[in-house]
């Protein structure tokens, strides 16, 4: 049975909806699986309105933007366009990622287009069945070699789990961070099967009187 194309879900503003950015973005188009989508940034100040609202572009300058669209209304069209070009590789290359598929080279060479970092040489590329980075050069590996990991940390600072950053509270001063993904927010320990667990060790001697402890790790 085909749904009914007046059916529409309700308009959740996209910075509370607990997900990363990207997928937010892709979001942006609901029932994708149905013949009739629906594109809920069909316009330029539709999604001049979502970048704000996810905290991508502030008010003032999504007002200046609009003035400046107001004379150059061929960027306003380009802007629309890249956008939803990327949106749409987004969702390929996310699409391979749940399915296992081949990546689509075009989707992955729009994205790496989009971050800026092919100008260097540098993209995320397939190998062996999962994406990686790749670096053409190696006069800038420095560099290059640490741009992943500070975009890494950027993208989790202002993602949805920025606030669940934690750290391994194992009194033998373990320090481990990790994210909390748990749903009461309660994880204490890097892992169950070393801090955690000796953590559990510990309470069970000292709740039996025990004798020698034997350190992990
Ligand atoms: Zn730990």
């Amino acid at each position: 049975m085909k749904t009914h194309a007046l059916i529409t879900k309700s308009r959740v503003p996209p910075s509370e909806v607990d997900e990363e950015l990207c997928i937010r973005f892709v979001n942006t188009v609901a029932w994708r699986l149905r013949d009739l989508v629906e594109d809920r940034v069909k316009t330029t100040t539709a999604l001049l309105e979502w970048f704000a609202a996810a905290g991508v572009a502030d008010a003032s300058f999504a007002v200046r933007l609009r003035a400046r669209w107001e004379k150059h209304p061929r960027e306003r069209e380009l802007f629309r366009e890249s956008a939803v070009r990327l949106r749409e590789a987004i969702y390929q290359i996310l699409l391979s990622q749940i399915g296992g598929k081949a990546f689509d080279r075009s989707a992955l060479k729009i994205l790496n287009a989009a971050t800026g970092a092919h100008v260097r040489g540098l993209g995320i590329a397939p190998s062996k069945g999962r994406l990686v980075w790749r670096s053409d050069k190696l006069d800038s590996a420095a560099d290059d070699l640490l741009k992943p990991i500070a975009w890494s940390a950027v993208g989790l600072l202002m993602g949805p789990r920025s606030g669940k950053v934690r750290q391994c509270q194992d009194e033998r001063g373990c320090g481990w961070l990790f994210v909390d993904e748990s749903r009461a927010q309660n994880r204490r320990w890097c892992s169950m099967g070393d801090c955690g667990n000796r953590a559990k060790v510990l309470r069970h001697y000292h709740r039996h009187g025990g004798r020698e402890l034997a350190s992990s790790r």
